[in-house]
């Protein structure tokens, strides 16, 4: 399937939507897959209805993005079409950044971590390392190497208003200061020099297992965490990266609503991803529209991101809205949808 792509390299926000395949136990059960593509760039959800005398009918909710796609596509084809475009942006001295946005079930972690083969991710296939890929391609032409420019990587994890650094054994807790010229820091986070795509499988790997050790699929913390993903460039002889490249599993958007819940814990941290995803939206309406105001001091998440929404035209956002097919999700995917509608 050949995609259009409307330029999403001169574009300074790209939104998207992948649409997940059914899953087996979806199938066997009386599921309906409720979403059809029918161009690259747009989508529409078949949403069953009941009129008060109880009879059926379809509303049909339309939707365009910059693109769409459907259960047939790759990861690397998503990643060709959303984080690809945005790697020159490091070397350009910008910050790019790419969120996986939707609900907890929805593909995030398997589009930007690796896919799954049952229980075993393969990193290889996700867009972290396909980024690294790309960023280790492009530093080993002779004028990075002349100079003498590294790269390092961070991995950390946002778990109501807290940070922990995943890339240490039992994910210590780190503070977030703010200079008094506004430039927030995690202070001690772990950034490891790496000058090999295996280095770099490795920390995700590393990381990944962290993020989700000791949990049962039944209380997953970490669908109510936020896994940010850095790659930065540094030039010799100076203070803080050149550029940099983030990329941020969000947590559930569905756990959001979790203020309802009978757990005190439960709703804290619901609270705490509702704020986080509303101020996300917001700020990156901001970078669009830029805008002077920018809101980042409104969560931990867009805190620690605040460098991905400074900084003018030199910075290049993606979003990809994950969403599941079935019919029992219809609600979280047009809640998921309408968000992404929002962004720009
Ligand atoms: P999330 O991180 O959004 O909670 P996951 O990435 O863990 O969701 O995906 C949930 C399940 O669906 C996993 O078993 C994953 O392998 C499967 N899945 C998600 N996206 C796809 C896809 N595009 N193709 C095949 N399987 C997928
Ligand atoms: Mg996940």
């Amino acid at each position: 399937r050949s995609l259009n792509p409307r330029g999403a390299a001169a574009q300074q926000i790209t939104v998207c939507v992948r649409k997940r395949p059914m899953s087996r136990k979806e199938e066997n059960s009386k599921n309906m897959d409720i979403i059809t593509i029918p161009t690259s760039d747009s989508l529409i959800v078949h949403e069953l209805r009941l009129k008060v005398d109880l009879t059926k009918f379809l509303e049909h909710h339309k939707f365009r993005f910059d693109f769409t796609f459907d259960e047939e596509c790759s990861n690397a084809l998503v990643y060709d079409h959303t984080a690809r475009p945005l790697i020159r942006t490091m070397f350009e001295g910008g910050n790019a950044t790419c969120f996986a946005y939707g609900q907890t079930g929805s593909g995030k972690t398997h589009t930007m971590g690796g896919e799954f083969f049952g229980k075993i991710q393969d990193c290889g296939t996700g867009i972290y390392a396909m980024a690294a890929r790309d960023v280790f391609e492009e530093i080993s032409r002779p004028e990075y190497r002349e100079i003498g420019a590294k790269i390092t990587c961070s991995f950390f994890e946002i778990y109501g208003s807290k940070v922990f650094d995943l890339l240490l054994p039992n994910k210590p807790m780190l503070r977030v200061l703010e200079d008094g010229r506004q430039q927030v820091v995690v202070v001690g986070l772990t950034e490891i020099t790496v000058t090999k795509v295996e280095d770099v499988l490795r920390l995700i790997e590393h990381g990944s297992k962290e993020r989700t050790s000791g949990q049962t699929s039944a209380n997953a913390k970490s669908s109510r965490s936020h896994a940010v993903f850095q790659i930065a460039l540094h030039m010799p002889n100076s203070w803080g990266p050149y550029g940099k490249c983030s990329f941020v599993d969000l947590a559930g958007n569905e756990r959001g609503a979790d203020t309802q819940s009978a757990d005190r814990q439960t709703r804290i941290e619901g609270a705490e991803i509702n704020k986080s995803l509303l101020a996300l939206k917001e700020c990156i309406r901001a970078l669009s529209r830029q805008s002077s105001h920018l809101p980042f001091r409104g969560s931990k998440l867009t805190q620690v991101l605040r460098d991905s929404f400074v900084g003018g035209k030199k910075n290049k956002t993606c979003m990809i809205a994950m969403i599941s097919p079935s019919m029992s999700c219809v609600e979280h995917t047009l809640n998921t949808l309408r968000y992404a509608d929002r962004v720009k």
